[in-house]
């Protein structure tokens, strides 16, 4: 009650006649605290709408053109209530504050949010929005090589049980490539609440290894989609680019649109981390009826070639734990967009 002093003396002024003077001293205060009301309703309203889209999937469709900006501004509003009493101290006027602080995160390396997003170019997903969701992914080959095992392809007909995989010149090999990526992947998913079967387990070499039980992998246990990540080795080292293979024509219902769906919402996180599109492929989707790891899924399937391991620049970026972080989270944050639309 710092103004203990003072109120006797305002509330005369509003009951009897003021003076022409002390009429305008007893406004002042009365015009700053309207002020300081209105802000204050502002500001609130600005809250409010900015939690609201970082609760809704709204933000999937922000943060599919520019991953790494969006998830800045989905973060704000849990960045902002710390900062805000600091900002709005000083200001009378705090209504705008909630854009403002998250447009110099990213720059400020003092500012907490950015150590905690630091490695992840997509975390646009509050933790546990995909509690309850099941996810499958099959890393595919293995350091167990081919085997000319024949195995049902899913249409009627047979094939080897599995190849061994492409390798960059320097020799790093597919299957490698293909489980770091799922592991990074499965991390992101379990990280915002998913459970996630991989092929090979915890074991790279381990699991299902011969391509039916691969594409049937996502109803054996009992997840919801099924995404196998590979690597391809055109022999022209100057093809490059990613590219996603599904089941064509359909074998069921899950083949058709809801895979198409997934491949394009993964295929669209690529693009935005600045991967490149491989050209051969229209929209970037192959459709094949020889792919025994997507004929054989009753679940949504989609494999990713995520890149050429023969052409230098994608070797490179595969070859490094920070490009493989990179390929992930666009596969991951696909994958959860794409499970955000089908509840
Ligand atoms: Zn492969």
């Amino acid at each position: 009650m710092t103004a203990g002093p003072s109120a006797p003396g305002r509330g005369r002024h509003r009951l009897g006649r003021p003076a022409a003077g002390r009429w305008w001293q007893g406004l002042a205060p009365l015009a700053l605290v309207l002020i300081l009301a209105a802000g204050a309703v502002g500001w609130l309203s600005a809250r409010g709408q900015d939690q609201a889209v970082g609760a809704a999937d709204a933000d999937r469709a922000a943060s599919a053109s520019r991953p790494a900006t969006a998830g800045a501004a989905a973060r704000s509003p849990d960045s902002s209530p710390p900062g805000q009493p600091a900002r709005s101290g000083p200001s009378p006027r705090p209504s705008l504050p909630p854009p403002s602080p998250s447009a110099p995160n990213p720059a400020d390396p003092a500012d907490p949010a950015d150590p905690t997003a630091s490695g992840s170019a997509a975390p646009d997903r509050p933790d546990g929005e995909l509690a309850g969701r099941v996810v499958a992914l099959d890393p595919g080959h293995s350091p167990a090589g081919a085997s000319s095992a024949q195995v049902p392809d899913g249409r009627g007909g047979t094939k080897n049980c599995n190849t061994s995989g492409t390798a960059t010149d320097d020799g790093y090999p597919e299957h490698a490539f293909n489980y770091d990526v799922a592991v990074r992947v499965r991390a992101w998913l379990e990280a915002r609440g998913a459970t996630v079967h991989l092929s090979r387990g915890d074991d790279p070499a381990a699991g299902p290894t011969c391509v039916d039980r691969r594409g049937a992998f996502a109803q054996d246990s009992g997840a919801e989609l099924l995404v196998s990540i590979h690597a391809d080795g055109n022999a022209d080292r100057s093809v490059k680019g990613f590219f996603a293979i599904v089941s064509s024509p359909p074998l069921n219902q899950a083949q058709g649109q809801p895979s198409l769906d997934l491949a394009e919402a993964v295929l669209e996180r690529l693009r935005a981390a600045g991967f490149t599109q491989n050209a051969a492929y229209p929209g970037g989707i192959s459709k094949r009826s020889d792919i025994a790891g997507v004929s054989l899924s009753t679940k949504p399937v989609v494999m990713f070639e995520l890149g050429e391991m023969r052409n230098p620049d994608e070797a490179a970026q595969m070859a490094s734990p920070e490009g493989r972080q990179r390929y992930a989270e666009a596969v991951a944050a696909g994958i959860a967009d794409w499970l955000a639309s089908h509840l």
